[in-house]
């Protein structure tokens, strides 16, 4: 069964959100793992996740408490997932990438840089007698389709699944990484690739899920065995509720589709971690190209970290809210409030799959 670790980030409010909207912050922080926010209404709810990074929390924070265990695993050959979820402007690409995926500025370096030299830095403390290479795939999901940020001509690669490697991405460009610098330059021209797209689609990178694909391939000198890992990392599209800005035709359409693919997320992890075995036989992979592609970097005994990101202020309340909802979901905690200890002893009295946990993820539309 995978294992799911949900952590919550607040963003520092940001000069749009105080010129506009005043300085007013819904969340009271409880400790590192609990906090209380309260909706338009001013009715509290209180959460409590594996750890919450308040506005003042540092990028080395979130990538050794949340990241670093599941490379260390992936260079283990167990599979990992680290997605971030949240509405537009809440911290996502931020916390992936940082400022700037070159970023130089040491602190600021986000999720995939620290990956990169977090990647480099286990294979050379590891046994010399095994061989590792290591590759990167990123494509784009954008409207159900997969399209290649490498090669902008592949613009609907097909899902495949291999007996002996699995869920594969059929034709997409694979880069071999040699060292970390070339790494982050080949992370940096895909990214580059999803601009361009973004000024012909419009914010496209708000309605598209981006995917990095890297895979650890290990071959032993001694034992004669090849062993492989995959680590997916995945920048969601905005979790935003589209039908309060009145949106039609292609926009509308956008957000079904985003939608759809999220709740299709929020059930494969909730099946995943429910721990009951007639549910284990029916995760519901094939309900998006999402899922689908995450299917073994999800499932079996891999690693999944979901980083849920929220704006602190009063008037994005009920966004951070219904992402809120969504990690507790995911993570099986009631999302109506519980005060930490309560739920573990509400969740030892209901046994592994309590009636919420069952809950589907239809989330937004
Ligand atoms: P998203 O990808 O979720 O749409 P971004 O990551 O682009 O949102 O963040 C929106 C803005 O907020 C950006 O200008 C970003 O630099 C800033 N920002 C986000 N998170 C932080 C943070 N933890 N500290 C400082 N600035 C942040
Ligand atoms: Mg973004």
């Amino acid at each position: 069964m995978s294992n799911v670790t949900v952590c919550v980030r607040f963003r520092p409010l940001s000069s749009k959100e105080k010129r506009d909207h005043g300085d007013d912050i819904c969340i009271e922080s409880l400790d590192s793992e609990t906090f209380t926010i309260k909706d338009e209404k001013e009715e509290g709810f209180t959460f409590s996740f594996d750890k919450v990074f308040y506005e003042k929390s540092k990028q080395a924070d979130v990538y050794e408490f949340l990241v670093l265990p599941i490379v260390r695993g992936a260079v283990d050959a167990t599979n990992g997932t680290i997605i971030v979820y949240g509405q537009t402007g809440a911290g996502k690409t931020y916390s992936m990438e940082g400022p700037n995926i070159l970023e130089s500025d040491e602190q600021k370096k986000g999720i995939l840089p620290r990956v990169v030299d977090g990647l480099f830095a286990c294979i050379r403390s590891s046994d010399e007698s095994v061989k590792y290479t290591i590759k990167l795939s990123v494509v784009e999901i954008y409207m159900e389709k997969v399209r290649d940020l490498f090669d902008l001509s592949k613009d609907n690669i097909q899902i495949k699944e291999s007996r002996t490697q699995g869920i594969l991405l059929s034709g997409a460009t694979e880069i071999s990484l040699l060292d970390p610098a070339e790494a982050l330059q080949s992370l940096s021209s895909g990214i580059a690739n999803r601009a361009i797209g973004e000024t012909q689609m419009n914010m496209a990178s708000s309605r598209s899920h981006c995917v990095y694909l890297f895979t650890l391939n290990q071959e032993s000198t001694t034992e004669k065995r090849v062993k492989s890992g995959k680590l997916i990392l995945v920048d969601l599209a905005g979790s935003e509720k589209v039908e309060k800005t009145g949106a039609e035709g292609r926009v509308l359409e956008e957000a079904k589709t985003i939608n759809k693919s999220l709740s299709a997320l929020g059930n494969v992890i909730n099946a995943l971690t429910c721990g009951s075995p007639a549910k284990a036989n029916h995760i519901p992979y094939r309900d998006s190209k999402l899922t689908r592609i995450l299917q073994d970097a999800l499932g079996g005994s891999s690693r999944t970290a979901l980083l849920c990101c929220c704006s602190p202020s009063t008037f994005n309340a009920s966004e951070s809210l219904s992402t809120l909802r969504f990690g507790a979901r995911a993570k099986h905690i009631k999302a109506s409030a519980f005060v930490k200890g309560n739920e573990e002893k509400y969740l030892k009295k209901n046994g592994a799959c309590s009636a919420t946990r069952d809950e589907s993820f239809d989330i937004i539309l």
